[in-house]
């Protein structure tokens, strides 16, 4: 999916992560906790992932990408300028 990929990296702020209601931030968490886990990467504030794995993350959260990386900017999850274009 060239073309299509977003400006800036997706860096999430696991620290702001963990201070949201689990009802919301629920299945994020588990996401990033099973990357922190295959990676051995347990000690960081912030957390780099893949693009692919916003698309699949949108589908779990039954968002469009663009409308997630919204959601995840207003959570403070993710800094504003991660926003993705909204042809995604
Ligand atoms: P893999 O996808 O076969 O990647 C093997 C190794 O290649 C990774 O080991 C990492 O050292 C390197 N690598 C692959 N893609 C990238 C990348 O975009 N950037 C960087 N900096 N390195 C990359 P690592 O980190 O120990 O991960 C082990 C396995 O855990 C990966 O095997 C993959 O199956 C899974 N994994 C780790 N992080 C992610 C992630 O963010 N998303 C997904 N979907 N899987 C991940
Ligand atoms: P950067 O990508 O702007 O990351 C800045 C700092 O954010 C990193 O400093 C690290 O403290 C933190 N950080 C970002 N993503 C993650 C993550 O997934 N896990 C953890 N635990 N911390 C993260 P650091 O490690 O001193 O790296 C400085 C710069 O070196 C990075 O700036 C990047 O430009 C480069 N770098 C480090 N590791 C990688 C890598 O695996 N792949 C690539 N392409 N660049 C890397
Ligand atoms: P990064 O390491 O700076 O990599 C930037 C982009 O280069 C990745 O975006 C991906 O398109 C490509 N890339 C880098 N390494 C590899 C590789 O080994 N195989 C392939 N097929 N492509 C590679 P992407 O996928 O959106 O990942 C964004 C960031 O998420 C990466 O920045 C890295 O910080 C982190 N990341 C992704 N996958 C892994 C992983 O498996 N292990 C680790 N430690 N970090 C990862």
């Amino acid at each position: 999916p060239s073309g299509s990929e977003p400006a800036a990296k997706i860096v999430i702020n696991l620290e702001r992560l963990q201070q949201l209601p689990a009802d919301k931030a629920g299945p994020l968490a588990r996401y990033a906790a099973a990357i922190q886990s295959q990676r051995g990467d347990y000690n960081g504030k912030v957390l780099s992932i893949r693009n692919e794995d916003l698309r699949s993350l949108a589908i779990i959260y039954d968002m469009t990408p663009g409308d997630l990386s919204e959601q995840l900017v207003e959570w403070g999850v993710l800094p504003p300028e991660a926003r993705l274009s909204r042809e995604d």
